[in-house]
């Protein structure tokens, strides 16, 4: 693409009196009489019109800095020796301390920012400067906080629920009486029949029998499909430009169109392969193995402090062999409690080490969950 140049005005703005949009060329602040210097930035505005060509043939150098007070003077080709600042009124040349060099050039070629604004009427008016911006919303504060306080008041509910749900009863109860049981289950070992794809090792009795088992994608063929392909393609182009300073309030503007590119799509066919579930077969095992499982539950109950003995029990092993688990002890504590301002009685289970160390007549604090109670922190360790 080729690029095209011209050479535009720019601005600056006052860093004394921040007298703004002031003509780039222009050596003064028209308000304060700043003499601008090599910090100034100058910017490209809206009204960053074209130069005449009498004003292209004059500002052709970047402006020389005073050595002197470091102000901008502008260049028009003068011997070091002619150079006189204006803002001074020192010569570059006439002090053993300036030496006979030239003075440092204001620096050229330098990016400057595109600054919106609306300084002339009627010339390239900036969309963006005269859309109004959208009113503040008034109701925001407030939605906000009930939107807070409601949301405070839910987490409130929660939490009181949770505690409902997990925390145990506390109770103040009368022991009124102490039993206990002991169960033994008695097992059998009885043929049980199963079925499965892999045989366990002690099975008999095995039949086996093709079954499916699953299935798998098998492909028959190809067909055509539609499918949208989207793709960029070229509907225009557009100018891009950037300026660059000059160094004496004069930029360079160099546009260049690059291509606008837009997404489209189009419909493209395309081969995907066809399939059919077939059936995956394997071996299914149907076989006999002996097993453990419950045939009854014997049980000797007791009261009080008398020791806990398991119930007397025989293995006759008829009709199959027989086993007994080892015993499990169950304590339980009947106790009278104040409920509602009545007197209430239940049975709970308990701990045995617990129930070991308490005695009818005796109030205890428990803590309740169901249908089991477990004494206190403080009391289950004494
Ligand atoms: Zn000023
Ligand atoms: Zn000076």
């Amino acid at each position: 693409m080729a690029e095209r140049s011209k050479k535009i005005l720019l601005f600056w703005d006052c860093p004394e009196c921040a007298h703004a949009h002031v003509e780039g060329p222009t050596q003064r602040c028209p308000r304060c009489f700043w003499w601008r210097d090599r910090q100034v930035k100058f910017y490209e505005a809206n009204d960053s019109r074209l130069l005449t060509p009498e004003e292209e043939a004059q500002y052709t150098r970047p402006d020389w800095i005073c050595k002197a007070c470091g102000a901008s003077n502008p260049d028009r080709g003068q011997p070091v020796t002619e150079l006189l600042c204006g803002n001074c009124n020192s010569w570059q040349t006439n002090s053993l301390d300036l030496g006979s060099d030239r003075p440092d050039e204001a620096a050229a070629g330098n990016q400057v920012e595109a600054v919106q604004g609306q300084w002339q009427e009627g010339f390239r008016v900036d969309e963006g400067a005269t859309n109004p911006s959208p009113p503040p919303k008034k109701s925001g504060g407030l939605g906000k906080k009930i939107v807070a306080g409601a949301i405070a008041l839910g987490i409130g509910g929660t939490g009181f629920g949770a505690w409902q749900l997990f925390s145990p009863d506390i109770i103040n109860a009368e022991i009124v009486q102490r039993t206990w049981t002991v169960n033994v289950e008695i097992q059998e070992q009885r043929p049980v029949s199963g079925s499965g794809w892999s045989l366990p090792s002690d099975a008999y009795d095995v039949s086996r029998k093709e079954k499916q088992r699953s299935t798998r994608k098998v492909q028959t063929g190809t067909t055509t499909e539609n499918v949208e392909v989207s793709y960029k393609e070229q509907t225009g182009t557009k100018e891009e430009c950037k300026t660059v300073s000059d160094g004496n309030g004069v930029g360079t503007r160099t546009c260049r169109d690059v291509p606008v590119l837009t997404t489209k799509t189009r419909t493209e066919t395309k081969t995907v392969p066809v399939y059919r579930n077939e059936p995956v077969y394997d071996t299914r095992n149907t076989y006999t193995e002996e097993k453990w499982g419950t045939q009854t539950t014997v049980s000797n109950n007791g009261m009080g402090d008398a020791p806990r003995t398991p119930p007397a029990f025989t293995l006759d092993n008829q009709p199959y062999p027989e086993r007994s688990r080892p015993p499990q002890e169950i304590c339980y504590i009947t106790g009278k409690y104040e409920k509602d301002n009545q007197v209430d009685q239940d049975q709970w289970s308990l701990p045995c080490v617990q129930y070991d160390r308490l005695e009818v007549g005796e109030t205890v604090t428990l803590e309740r969950q169901g249908d089991q109670v477990k004494l206190t922190g403080d009391t289950a360790n004494k």
